[in-house]
């Protein structure tokens, strides 16, 4: 958790450890747990990825101390990434489409790290293109890429997925966002392994299509809930359809309700993608008790993957018609 007992070096080691909290709002008999992800030193889940991806690349030569390190990305991700960089000896360097929050990119700048910004109308593609024509035009410099970097699920799979086996003897069912989808593969692959009967679910807002794997219906749109959901799942190298029993999609109305809910109620001041997976994660625990779903044990565990301070410009407190995403 994130007390520690003994005086910690650098903010790296602060990454991690998060307190695994139970939601109240579900049925009696099913207990939903979640991992509160804000809680780590820049506030999201991607500073896991941040400091897993830097120091494995760093091991394996792909970059030396004192390179750089490029990523496309308009996010958490960023501050996650910056804030490994500048304890790793790394420059870092984003490359965000214009019409990205404003907040993100004042934190990354803050960490020591160069943003650069394309044309919004080229969007997240235009991004990924010019990182890597920056990475040919220095020396030593990676591009780590979440979207396609099996370090990023991995490092779930070595940090978020034990923790929560350590907090708990048994899980009924995991459940969480899908953006990279690193995260839900990360915990899934553990858990599958320590009992492969373990429910797996998926959250995207609807709109979104990565239950198009599930030979589900889905109508593409535009939606509100920030950082998780896809138009192209195709494309996404790290959704592993094996590994998942279905994705459930949560309507943008349904996720501005929990976000004020879980302020409200149980003081979770998570952003939007958290609300999703809470409102998906109470769908799952309330199948499991009423027998719609055969999970092996009477719990659910979900991520809770950011804050809602970073969202607070947006109007996610405001009505469901001022929420801007
Ligand atoms: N929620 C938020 C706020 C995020 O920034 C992200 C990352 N895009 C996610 C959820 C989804 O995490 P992942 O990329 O691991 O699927």
């Amino acid at each position: 958790m994130t007390s520690h007992e003994r005086p910690l070096e650098s903010v790296l080691e602060t990454v991690g450890r998060t307190p695994l909290v139970r939601v109240h709002d579900g049925p009696e008999e099913v207990a939903i747990y979640a991992k509160l992800e804000s809680f780590n030193p820049g506030a999201s889940v991607k500073d896991r990825i941040g400091r897993y991806m830097l120091e494995r690349m760093l091991e394996r030569g792909d970059v030396s101390p004192g390179g750089t390190v490029i990523e496309p990305t308009a996010g958490n991700t960023g501050i996650g990434i910056a804030i490994a960089a500048e304890q790793l000896d790394l420059e870092a360097i984003f490359v965000v489409p214009e019409r990205f929050s404003v907040e993100k990119q004042q934190l990354m700048a803050a960490l020591g790290a160069e943003v650069i910004n394309t044309p919004s109308d080229d969007g997240m593609d235009g991004a990924i293109d010019r990182a890597h024509e920056l990475a040919e035009e220095l020396d030593d410099a990676v591009v780590p890429q979440q979207f396609s970097n099996p370090l990023n699920s991995e490092a779930h799979y070595e940090t978020t997925g034990p923790e929560i086996y350590d907090a708990l003897d048994e899980v009924g069912a995991v459940v969480a966002g899908c953006g990279t989808a690193g995260t839900l593969m990360g915990i899934a692959r553990y858990a599958r392994e320590q009992d492969p009967d373990t429910y797996v679910a998926g959250v995207e807002p609807e709109g979104s299509l990565y239950g198009e794997f599930f030979g589900e219906d889905r109508e593409e749109g535009e939606y509100k809930v920030e950082g998780i959901g896809t138009h192209d799942p195709a494309t996404n190298e790290l959704f592993d359809p094996d590994l998942v029993d279905a994705v459930h999609a949560v309507a943008d109305e349904r996720a501005h309700e929990e976000v004020a809910r879980l302020a409200r109620e149980e003081g979770h001041l998570v952003g939007s993608s958290a609300a999703a997976a809470s409102v998906a994660a109470k769908r799952v625990a309330r199948s499991i008790a009423d027998g719609g779903i055969d999970a092996p044990s009477e719990s659910v565990v979900t991520v809770f993957p950011d804050s809602s301070e970073r969202y607070l410009s947006k109007g996610i407190y405001r009505s469901f018609e001022e929420w801007e995403c």
